[in-house]
């Protein structure tokens, strides 16, 4: 902690002003690829947090009432805005939390495809009629905005988290208060000083950076948030859920996974191995969708690791910003701790190591937390890496011989948010999908973050669903309305 402000300093944003945390201090922001201190940010805490909750539900009453048409005016500039500013919204992910600079672009676009998606479903909330029993009576059902929503969003997609929860809070007429990661706080903050240019109004979102238990307690004491929205760990979401019990505030929780990719025998082995290259090791493997078991059917254990040690061998792992990068560094020492924990465990447990398995000194940047991508063979239910999030470019590859025996094996979780399965053969694909106890579902194919589709997990990966047709849902409530005439 310091208040010396040596490099650029990032602040708070609160009703409409960019001011310094009311303690005065800063935390330092560090670059995952050179262990420098690229930004110090505001470190806010529970005063500042209050700060923000009075500017959120002051301008509720006001948000709530104003036309969806001129709501989504707002949304459809901002959309705007956050495609002329492409490059330097992606550079500053690619800055913070290490991704390359091709998959920082496409999460730019990605984040910004979610605002447009929530303008135009905010204008199109419905209500129902229901006919009575009686001739004088009228019923109704109408949805109306939950009130103001707190957020707090992670570090692995920084921009594209923040817009999946500020979009259809604001489409719905709620206002809020968001918390991002304190890894990435820099693009949440230019995220806002495009919503501020696109005439989102003073107080309808407020940014508040800094100690997160505190912040976080802040929001869920307070009663006038009526619902937090929450992306990260599942044991930080349930610590969330059971604060929010106290005052039933509504909860939304996008936490944990551990995917299942399953591999039959009959797939397309090269269309595989380059899912497999675009989901496990997109983003360093830090996706909550990221495929951590990868099951293939015993027959095309040897063709499917021989291709897949091919193409893993190819990546180019460097900086983020140098635009030839496949493979950034993992965002932390802490997360790189984890991954060669898992690895060693593995190993250690008899896993083979089929490639990588060890930290990678990128020429220059000697300080990042770069680690090879690694293919393990041979792993069990018995290693941590089967069972954990690794957050890493781990792939872990077990084996199986019949359908039933995969599904089972793939069920066997706490978590249920994505799974994934390969096969040419279209009955087992429908069979597969659904035996399988996930929230979402890939058949040949592993993109599940599109804006039309309804993401998020069932069991321990938690409640409510982001995008698709009812993205609106879970920041609106249900109101019946009974009527003598
Ligand atoms: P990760 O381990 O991937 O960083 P976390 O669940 O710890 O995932 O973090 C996700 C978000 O939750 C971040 O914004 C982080 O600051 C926030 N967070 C972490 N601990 C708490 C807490 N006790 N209360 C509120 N927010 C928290």
């Amino acid at each position: 902690m310091t208040t010396v402000k040596s490099v650029k300093t990032l602040q708070l944003y609160i009703n409409g002003e960019w001011v310094d945390a009311k303690s005065g201090e800063f935390f330092d922001v560090i670059s995952p690829a050179t262990g420098e201190v690229i930004y110090r940010a505001a470190n806010g805490r529970a005063d500042d947090a209050k700060r923000a909750i009075d500017a959120s539900y002051s301008a509720f009453p006001k948000w709530s009432k104003i036309s969806s048409k001129e709501r989504a005016a707002i949304l459809f500039r901002l959309y705007q805005l956050m495609h002329e500013n492409l490059e330097d919204l992606a550079q500053t992910i690619s800055n913070e939390m290490g991704k390359p600079i091709k998959q920082a672009r496409g999460e730019v676009m990605n984040a910004a495809e979610y605002v447009l998606w929530n303008a135009e479903e905010g204008k199109r909330i419905y209500g129902t009629t229901i006919k009575g029993f009686e001739e004088n009576k009228r019923l109704q059902v109408i949805k109306q905005p939950v009130g103001p929503v707190a957020a707090i969003t992670p570090w692995n997609f920084p921009l594209a988290m923040v817009t999946r929860k500020i979009s259809p809070a604001l489409a719905s007429g709620c206002t809020l208060v968001l918390k991002p990661a304190e890894q990435t706080p820099g693009s949440a903050a230019k995220f806002f000083e495009l919503a501020e240019k696109a005439g989102v109004p003073k107080g309808v979102i407020n940014l508040v950076t800094g100690s997160p238990a505190e912040i976080g307690d802040a929001f869920l004491s307070d009663k006038r948030i009526r619902k937090i929205t929450f992306t990260g760990s599942t044991r930080v979401g349930k610590l969330l859920m059971k604060k929010a019990t106290d005052q039933v505030k509504r909860v939304s929780m996008e936490l944990g996974g551990h995917a299942p990719f399953i591999v039959f025998e009959d797939a397309d082995i090269d269309q595989t191995v380059s899912s497999i290259m675009k989901s496990k090791y997109f983003n360093c493997g830090q996706t909550c969708i990221s495929p951590n078991r990868i099951y293939v059917q015993e027959s095309v254990k040897e063709k499917f690791l021989t291709k897949l040690k091919e193409k893993v061998e190819s990546l180019q792992i460097g900086y983020g910003l140098e635009e030839q990068v496949d493979l950034g560094p993992v965002v932390s020492q802490a997360g790189l701790e984890k991954v060669k924990s898992h690895v060693k465990d593995a190993v250690q447990k008899g896993a083979v190591l089929i490639s990588g398995g060890d930290e990678f000194p990128v020429q220059g940047y000697e300080n990042g937390y770069f680690y090879l991508p690694t293919i393990l063979a041979d792993v069990n239910e018995e290693m941590q890496i089967a069972n954990e999030e690794t957050f890493g470019p781990v792939a872990a590859v077990l084996t199986f011989k019949t359908e039933d025996e995969v599904i089972e094996k793939a069920n066997n979780s706490d978590y249920g948010l994505a799974a994934y399965c390969f096969t040419k053969d279209l009955s087992r694909s429908v069979r597969v999908s659904e035996a399988l106890e996930y929230g979402m579902v890939g058949i040949n194919d592993t993109v599940m973050s599109q804006v039309q589709g309804p993401f998020g997990g069932i069991k321990e990966s938690g409640l409510g669903r982001e995008g698709g047709p009812n993205g609106l849902a879970d920041f609106l409530e249900t109101k019946f309305i009974s009527t003598i005439i």
